[in-house]
């Protein structure tokens, strides 16, 4: 027999079910992966085992709304489950001021309780790693003090020790209001949180979509400005599938159906989602939120 018979013979593989370990603190899982290597012809049998280490995050989505983080986002937190980074969802309001309720003939408390039972279902169809809805007033934001905000935010933050935060951009994507307070609590928040020793905290992003670069002012009209391609820093790819999981969040939002037609987002999301990382300039843009991030 010469040595390279030897070499291609045909071994089955037969895995051994074991623990992984996790240390969170650390944001590494130990992945080991055991197995039998068996030779039938020559009835031998090699047990292997290869362990390796793989850095994971933990990632907090803070948005006002249901069905903010089906509009581009659940693309993303696919991916990201995928990958086997925990994604966390925080919601402000239930969404019961939403002008559907008045269609359907319900208070804002009921319209409350339907979209707080969509919002179950989105979790259970992206699989997320968890998720915590409050009932904050719905489009009144803006007339809290904002340091309640901050102050319940930051409670959940110091709780969950998250690696990354994320939640919108100055304009809102839209412009509404709830939108632009949470990007200005979130953001006073972290830095605040960040000067107080919370190093846990590594990178804040914000949801964007890039702007048309149009004329601001067109026939006496204001338009919405969005984000530069300079102040881009990340651009993820949607895959097929990540698509497809974004379609399907949108689909559990049943009494919204008109709204996601009207707004086109399927098509305006295309094949891609779009992020500013505060504080942080990366030329190209980063491919997904969870690299290249300082240690400050
Ligand atoms: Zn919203």
């Amino acid at each position: 027999m010469r040595e390279t018979d030897e070499i291609v013979s045909i071994f089955k593989f037969t895995s051994i079910p074991g623990e992984n370990e996790n240390d969170p603190q650390k944001n590494v899982k130990i992945i080991t992966i055991a197995g039998r290597l068996t030779d039938e012809g020559n009835n031998r049998t090699i047990y292997v085992s290869i362990t390796f280490t793989k850095v994971t995050m933990r990632i907090l989505y803070i948005f006002p709304h249901p069905d903010d983080e089906s509009f581009g986002p659940a693309a993303v937190m696919h991916q990201q489950l995928e990958a086997g980074h925990e994604v966390h969802l925080l919601t402000l309001t239930r969404g019961g001021a939403t002008k559907e309720r008045h269609r359907l003939g319900l208070s804002i408390d009921q319209m409350g309780e339907v979209r707080y039972r969509e919002m179950r279902a989105v979790e259970k169809t992206l699989g997320l790693t968890g998720m915590t809805v409050w009932d904050y007033p719905d489009s009144g934001l803006k007339n809290m003090d904002p340091r309640i905000l901050e102050g319940a935010i930051e409670d959940h933050v110091v709780a969950l020790r998250p690696d990354i935060l994320v939640t919108y951009a100055v304009h809102g994507v839209s412009g509404f209001h709830d939108h632009l307070v949470a990007h200005a609590v979130v953001k006073r928040m972290y830095l605040d949180m960040r000067d107080h020793g919370h190093a846990y905290l590594r990178r804040l992003a914000l949801l964007t979509i890039p702007d048309s670069g149009e004329p601001v002012f067109v026939d006496g009209r204001i338009r919405l400005k969005n984000s530069t391609s300079e102040e881009i820093g990340c651009t993820i790819r949607l895959r097929p599938e990540d698509r497809e999981m974004m379609i399907a969040c949108l689909h559990c939002y049943e009494t919204y159906q008109q709204t996601i037609a009207d707004s086109g987002v399927i098509e305006k999301i295309g094949d891609a989602v779009h992020f500013e990382i505060f504080g942080e300039v990366h030329v190209p843009p980063l491919d997904d939120l969870q690299k290249d991030y300082h240690d400050h």
